[in-house]
């Protein structure tokens, strides 16, 4: 008799299963039970266990998982033949002050304003411009560590990096991160020399600055790195500098596919009053579209609505388009992958899905390969710093938690106990005073009530804007509780010709001075026969010829009385050999 196919979802409950092959529940459960599965209606099992009950219950029925796509941690994503062009996705970055903000100003034509209603900041911005009917998609962030924290995520959003350098002020620290990070994400490189209006601007210094220095020789020296001057002021070169971008992405085949379920990355995500989750998404593969299912990571939306990087109203978000929605239930994660579900049945089952892969992973990550390993190597020594996080938005604790753990070292611990968004609260502080943690926040609120709380308990709260500052400080505290270091300095070495007197901690005798020199207050080891180091001792007074001695030097003879923990036998013909021991406070 042929079996007939009964499509399920991947993890169907017992319900829906008992529903869909129209039997008694209690049946179902039953049987569960006889496999000593002890199931509820609303239990979840999975089609392998399905399919074995319905065996075990003489059905000719065979199951089969239904398409629900991929679980939304990583691309899969193969380009497929029809697939079509789409925008370079171009990120923004340079050193403070070096003119990104009125640069994109200036392209956008726009004011980029600094966060959005309410002072919020956002963690990626997105927006697009359209040059010779070409788009072109901008990010800006307001520290390089967002990309970075994307890239631990394994994302590599951008293809092009333009990197912004004020003529008159050259390259900068931050500068020179910006190149390593377009090199690390394997990006192609622009730079921008803005500023170029100024009567202190030197382009040419800056260009012979990036040859000799970064090995980035311009086009017209001969060599291959688009630099373009230009001015957000007067608007110099500015078109220029988008045909660039443009000339720069073609060498890349940027590409994506149109006809599938839409998919891509959270790039900011924040709560707002009436509006629930606001979460800000590039779109990557596919059209993303009001009332469809999005689904990331373990929570899903009907869009409601679908705003562009203006906030005006979008009828499709395709490949390489920023994109605003809501709809959501809870908040989901900066970085995280969404990807666009059948229906709502298929977004549930998917959030099911990756819930129990998040909780599978939590499970299994307790214990890494590299946790192993400093177990291995350092089992005492490890020390924990605990930490609560708090800040404003998603995007900025995902940041800062992520940019924490990679501080991370053999010895450091680092445990967030505790991590969200909003104010600092009392139960935070209480936490930490239990936990003995250090409480950060970031662009967050200490409330009066929750200070005196924090104060009353001496518990430390961390309050910072800029995240390099919190993460220096946390360096500091790190620092603070590094084991220091060792130090030895040797001094000197002398043969024992001779042992006065010996009592039950101390040891006086005399000697010839090997090498170096033989001085009052360092440490001995007593060395016998070649190399047998028998005892540590300190040195406390050195006589010559009777005489209290700073310093006796090589082929000089000298007294010397040495204290010893325990009654110490020193004989003649024993070395000592004296060095100083100093403890230095190591650094990260
Ligand atoms: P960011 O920190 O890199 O975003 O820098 P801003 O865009 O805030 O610019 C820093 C300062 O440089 C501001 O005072 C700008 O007015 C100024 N600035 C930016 N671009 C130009 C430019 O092309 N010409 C001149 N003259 N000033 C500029």
């Amino acid at each position: 008799m042929a079996e007939k196919i009964v499509q399920v979802p991947d993890m169907v409950t017992v319900g829906e299963l008992a529903q869909t092959l129209d039997l008694p529940v209690t049946k179902l459960v039953g049987e569960l039970f006889k496999n000593g599965i002890v199931a509820t209606i609303n239990q979840r099992i999975d089609v392998e266990t399905a399919q074995i009950i319905v065996e075990e219950l003489g059905l000719e029925v065979q199951l089969v998982a239904e398409e629900i796509g991929p679980v939304a941690r990583e691309s899969r994503h193969e380009l497929s033949d029809d697939a079509v062009e789409r925008p370079p996705i171009v990120a923004v970055m340079g050193h403070v002050d070096h003119g990104k903000t009125t640069l994109l100003d200036a392209i956008l034509d726009t004011k980029v304003q600094e966060g959005e209603a309410g002072g919020i900041t956002q963690h990626i911005s997105a927006y697009q411009t359209v040059r010779n009917g070409r788009s072109i998609t901008l990010l800006d962030t307001p520290g390089h560590e967002a990309f970075a924290a994307l890239r631990q995520h394994g994302a590599t959003l951008t293809d092009v990096v333009i990197i912004v350098i004020a003529a008159d002020d050259g390259v900068k620290p931050q500068t020179v991160e910006a190149i390593k990070f377009a090199e690390s994400a394997n990006a192609k490189i622009v730079v921008a020399i803005t500023k170029s209006d100024k009567d202190t601007a030197n382009v040419d210094r800056v260009k012979s600055q990036l040859a000799s220095e970064y090995q980035m020789n311009p086009e017209e020296w001969g060599g291959d790195t688009v630099m373009v001057d230009v001015s957000a002021k007067t608007g110099h070169n500015l078109d220029k500098l988008l045909d660039m971008v443009l000339l720069v992405a073609d060498m890349e085949e940027l590409k994506a596919d149109v006809d599938v379920p839409a998919e891509g990355i959270v790039i900011e995500s924040h709560m707002e009053t009436g509006k629930g989750p606001v979460v800000s998404m590039l779109v990557e593969h596919g059209e993303l579209k009001p009332t469809q299912f999005v689904v990331s990571g373990t929570t899903y939306a009907k869009v409601r609505t679908l705003l562009d990087y203006a906030g005006r109203p979008l009828a499709v978000a395709g490949p390489a388009t920023p994109a605003t929605i809501t709809g959501f239930k809870e908040i989901p994660s900066f970085g995280d992958r969404f990807i666009v579900a059948k229906n709502e049945k298929a977004a549930r089952s998917l959030v099911e899905k990756n819930r129990l892969t998040q909780q599978h992973e939590a499970v299994h990550s307790r214990v890494t390969g590299s946790d192993l390993l400093r177990m291995m190597n350092k089992s005492d020594e490890t020390q924990d710093i605990n930490v609560v996080v708090r800040a404003d938005v998603q995007g900025s604790l995902t940041s800062v938690t992520d940019s924490l753990k990679l501080m991370e070292n053999d010895e450091l611990n680092m445990r967030i106990i505790s991590s969200g968004v909003g104010s600092i609260s009392e139960n935070d502080v209480r936490l930490a005073q239990s936990a003995d943690a250090i409480v950060y926040g970031f662009n967050v609120q200490l409330p009066p009530s929750v200070k005196r709380m924090a104060m009353r308990t001496k518990v430390s709260v961390r309050i910072f804007k800029v995240i390099y500052e919190l993460l220096d400080d946390m360096k500091e505290v790190m620092e603070s509780k590094l084991a220091p270091e060792v130090v030895e300095t040797p001094v000197g070495k002398l043969k024992v010709l001779g042992v006065f007197r010996t009592t039950r901690d101390s040891v006086i005798c005399g000697g010839e001075v090997l090498s170096g020199k033989i001085t009052p207050s360092t440490l001995a080891r007593v060395v016998r026969g070649k190399t047998d180091v028998i005892a540590e001792v300190e040195v406390k007074h050195v006589q010559r010829q009777q005489q209290e001695a700073k310093e006796v030097f090589e082929g000089e003879q000298c007294g010397l009385e040495l204290k010893t923990q325990g009654k110490l036998q020193i004989l003649e013909g024993d070395r000592l050999e004296l060095f100083t021991r100093e403890l230095k406070a190591r650094h990260l």
